[in-house]
């Protein structure tokens, strides 16, 4: 649904009015729609846009240089009338006269139709040109009967470019034909959508499932499925339009195709980026090589969830166009020229492999030690990870359960790697701390990759795990969380666990205690002190914001690191060295 609206009856109408407010130094407004701010050149055919209202940037949006020289807007998915037409037609028009380009809807056609015949009354030179990409909307032997969809866009910069060059207006509608010819697109749709202030929402889809060819106001489509992985869905899409190749491209191997991943409103770029990497993939293998795609919004439908794929078929003049530069409101080409340095794979600092540190046999063997201490920790987080997620929504974010789950598991990944490649029982400790911290992420993620890596450094990779050297450890892992951290006593963090932990292990060790029996005493504090966090109020850290909702709740850091406390008592005694 749309949250914004005054009158819903004038919605369309203020929208425009902020839209040129936004934009005066691309776009103007006349009646019917926008033109460009800058006057169409003599000898220059204008071409003018158009459609419904509700499919931003379609199609105001994509006026000015390198594009629409005009946009006729009419309603919410309404074609405009032949009024509003031929008035941004007489704005736009210079002596060269005008093509009318737009989608292949029946209201659209029969309006921009009766423009065309109003302007040429007035002895303006006129066509129209209805674009036909969507290959779900008809069979390939009557390309006409299809529907218009994202593919407007290439064929729009493909008659501008013309245009501007300075053709002729048959010169332009042939290229503009040419181009439409060598365009596909292929939608499905997730969900409908609700036009601003009506009750209902103008069509649906079942939720989990899809509409394969559904249009973007919910025309039929060709069949409606389960809900593909985004990986499924790429390579639907890609296949389906490799397919469906225009004939006059014989083989899809080493084709160039300008590309566009549209999304219809409510699929997010990061979702889109995620469905495109598999598109590319599936290009790219079919030995396609792609020129300039276009990932984003390029036609939507309010908050309509869908997407379509866009295949455009390129040869010389329409690659040309293409990459040509283009500054709209919504549609940039070109602009800041690229400077500098390409760079290459040694840029990647990543690449280069960490060393292995020398350690003694001791150390290794111990190293096999806190393995077992990892593996069981990742075990329990993993099992735990749903109600630490819930206790952190309470007053938090909620993500503490997915952010300790990554963090453990790259953490025993980490450590596996280590012991594999033989390092020491530190170094396996302070890299699964680093794995921790990057994968993790949050304020937890990175004090827990501080604390590992506190505690490896202490231990070192030449002696034997033991006791003193633990509580040493640990204790440093504790100055330098509150150190770095910021957090005291009773500010409700996994400090108030982690501090009593430290102080119970420190002096049962001074007091001679075997490290397992140290361990454990100082564990089941750690267990009490968390659960008595409930009582606290948050001060410090996310949940500060919401700390009453927090009373009577334990904090979710404190009892994580209970829980990891606890199950490592119960594997400390694999250690090599069990004694002090
Ligand atoms: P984020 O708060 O970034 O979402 P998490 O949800 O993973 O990170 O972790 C939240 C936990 O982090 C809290 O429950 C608290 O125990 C701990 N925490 C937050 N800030 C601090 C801090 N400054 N010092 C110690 N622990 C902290
Ligand atoms: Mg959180």
């Amino acid at each position: 649904m749309t949250y914004l609206v005054n009158q819903p009856t004038d919605f369309v109408d203020e929208s425009i009015d902020g839209f040129v407010a936004a934009n005066r130094h691309l776009v103007r407004r006349v009646h019917g729609g926008v033109v460009r701010a800058t006057r169409t050149p003599p000898g220059q055919v204008a071409v003018v846009i158009g459609g419904g209202s509700g499919h931003y940037p379609a199609f105001a949006g994509l006026v000015g240089q390198g594009l629409a020289h005009g946009a006729a807007m009419g309603n919410v998915f309404a074609s405009p009338s032949a009024q509003q037409i031929y008035s941004v037609a007489k704005a736009a028009a210079s002596d060269a006269g005008v093509l009318l380009s737009f989608g292949n809807y029946a209201g659209d056609v029969l309006n921009f139709g009766i423009a065309e015949e109003r302007l040429k009354a007035e002895g303006i030179p006129c066509r129209c040109f209805a674009v036909t990409d969507d290959v779900c909307s008809g069979p390939a032997d009557k390309t006409s009967e299809r529907r218009g969809i994202a593919g407007d866009l290439t064929v729009f910069r493909a008659a501008v470019w013309a245009a501007e060059r300075g053709d002729s207006l048959e010169k332009v509608y042939d290229f503009a034909s040419h181009a439409n010819e060598r365009t596909r697109s292929f939608g499905v749709a997730f969900s409908g959508c609700t036009l601003p202030g009506a009750e209902e929402p103008l069509f649906t889809v079942p939720e989990g499932r899809m509409g394969v060819g559904m249009g973007i106001h919910g025309e039929q489509g060709i069949d409606e499925v389960d809900l593909p992985s985004a990986h499924e869905l790429g390579q639907m899409l890609a296949d389906r339009l490799i397919e469906e190749r225009p004939a006059s491209i014989d083989s899809a191997n080493s084709a160039r195709v300008g590309v566009m991943l549209n999304g219809l409103g409510a699929v997010k770029y990061e979702e889109l980026f995620v469905l495109y990497a598999s598109v590319a993939n599936r290009l790219t293998d079919a030995g396609l090589t792609i020129v300039q795609p276009e990932v984003g919004e390029l036609v939507t439908s309010f908050e309509m969830a869908g997407v379509s794929l866009t295949l455009f078929w390129l040869d010389d003049a329409l690659e040309k166009a293409w990459t040509a530069p283009a500054n709209t409101p919504a549609y940039h080409r070109g602009g800041v020229p690229l400077e500098g340095v390409p760079r290459d794979a040694s840029d990647d600092i990543q690449a280069a492999e960490e060393e292995v540190p020398a350690a003694s046999d001791l150390s290794k063997a111990d190293a096999a030690g806190v393995l077992k201490i990892v593996e069981a920790i990742e075990a329990k987080i993993d099992e735990q990870a749903d109600t630490l997620g819930k206790l952190d929504a309470i007053s938090g974010d909620g993500d503490h359960g997915i952010g300790m789950q990554k963090g453990a598991t790259a953490a025993l990944a980490a450590a596996r790697s280590a012991v594999d490649k033989g390092c020491g029982a530190g170094s396996v400790l302070a890299r699964a701390g680093d794995a921790w911290a990057n994968e993790a992420g949050g304020t937890s993620g990175a004090l827990w990759g501080l604390g590992l890596r506190c505690v490896g450094h202490v231990l070192g990779d030449e002696q034997s795990v033991k006791a003193p050297a633990v509580a040493q450890g640990v204790s440093e892992a504790t100055a330098a969380l509150r150190r770095l951290g910021g957090a005291k006593i009773g500010d409700k963090t996994m400090l108030d666990a982690l501090q009593p932990f430290t102080d119970i292990l420190q002096s049962e060790v001074e007091a001679g205690r075997p490290l397992r029996e140290a361990w454990d005493k100082a564990a089941k504090a750690a267990e009490r002190a968390a659960n008595d966090t409930a009582d606290l109020r948050p001060r410090i850290g996310r949940a500060k914001n919401h700390s009453d909702k927090s009373i009577g709740h334990a904090d979710p850091g404190a009892i994580s690191f209970a829980m990891i406390v606890s199950v490592a008592a119960t594997h400390i005694e694999s250690f090599h060295q069990e004694t002090p």
